[in-house]
């Protein structure tokens, strides 16, 4: 029987498992399949409080995991393939079939790439079809490519890939941007980038060749059709809560992100949510790593009420 389970090792899960595990709690962290999180997926992050020069994603994220470990938590790789939270004890399957049964349960599962959609484009992915530019940009040095995008996360990956490719275009489905001005900004005065304001993708080709080789684009404002030669199509279009185990249990938004009860709290008393898993405003390393360590102050109270 374990005190507290976290689902997802990345700045949420993990600084979760730090508090959790200075009150002497022993956390389990089950990291998941993304192990780090969405920060592992990103290069320079010069927001977070206490580095002034920046600090390279992954690198923050590691140190938060070494952080929890030092005091006592425990890491496993994995996923977590159901989760039953009728009754208490919680109990947790691996994706191993191992049961673990646990008195509070943290869920800090986060959220994963959202696709377009469209069939060209799901049978091209991993093949030209990229949702990280900063895993995949390396490839595409010298090679045209587009951007699908309109936010933060658009300007940060054109702008990365500037680094490779020969041209980067920007496709967004209107003309105003939601990403934040500073990211507009250096993104705008990037020469190697051109922009494609009001188009959509309605095909990738080629799916019978196996790999990328354009994109079918329209004109949103007249129905306009065109062919664009790419190597490589990133889509930086947001993301979708990993919540679908606690579909039926657990509370969830029509977009099935976790609707909180205060604080950390869930429907589920002895459940509690952590990072971009509820949170689809904020959504920053710093408003993760601060909800991680609510859920773990809140866990801990909760066991403290009940006598553990
Ligand atoms: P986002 O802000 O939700 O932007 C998603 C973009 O994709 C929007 O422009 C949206 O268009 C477009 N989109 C959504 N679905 C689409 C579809 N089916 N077809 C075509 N376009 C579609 O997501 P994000 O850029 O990933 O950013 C998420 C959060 O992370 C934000 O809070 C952001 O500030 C933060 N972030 C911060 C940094 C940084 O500070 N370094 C870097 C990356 C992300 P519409 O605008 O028309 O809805």
């Amino acid at each position: 029987m374990r005190n507290v389970i976290i689902i997802g090792s990345g700045c949420a899960g993990n600084t979760a498992a730090v508090y959790a595990a200075r009150a002497n709690l022993k956390p389990l962290v089950v990291e998941g399949v993304e192990v780090g999180g969405q920060l592992s997926l990103t290069t320079m992050v010069e927001n977070f409080p206490g580095f002034p020069e920046g600090i390279m994603g992954p690198e923050l994220v590691g140190n938060i995991k070494k952080q929890a470990e030092r005091f006592g938590a425990e890491y496993r790789g994995g996923e977590v393939t159901a989760a039953d939270l009728s009754r208490r004890p919680f109990r947790i399957t691996l994706d191993n079939n191992e049961v673990v049964e646990t008195r509070t349960l943290i869920i800090a599962s986060g959220a994963s790439a959202r696709w377009l959609g469209i069939e060209s484009e799901q049978k091209l992915i991993g093949h030209g079809v990229s949702s990280c530019a900063t895993c995949d940009g390396f490839f595409y040095r010298g090679r045209p490519v587009m951007v699908v995008g309109g936010g933060d996360s658009a300007m940060e990956e054109a702008t990365f890939l500037t680094k490779f490719a020969s041209e980067v275009t920007i496709c967004h489905r209107r003309d105003q941007f939601r990403a934040s001005k500073i990211m507009l900004d250096r993104a705008r005065k990037n020469e190697t980038i051109k922009w494609l304001p009001n188009t959509v993708v309605d095909e990738v080709h080629d799916v019978a060749k196996g790999e990328v080789t354009g994109v079918r684009l329209r004109d949103v404002t007249n129905g306009r059709q065109w062919d664009q030669p790419v190597d490589g199509l990133f889509l930086a279009i947001g993301h979708i809560p990993n919540t679908k185990v606690f579909r039926g249990q657990l509370e969830l938004d029509p977009d099935g992100y976790i609707i909180s009860k205060g604080g950390a709290k869930t429907n589920i008393p002895g459940v509690f949510h952590a990072g971009d898993v509820q949170d689809r405003h904020y959504r920053q390393a710093i408003t993760a790593a601060g909800a991680g360590c609510m859920a773990a102050i809140e866990a801990e109270r909760f066991l403290e009420a009940e006598g553990h």
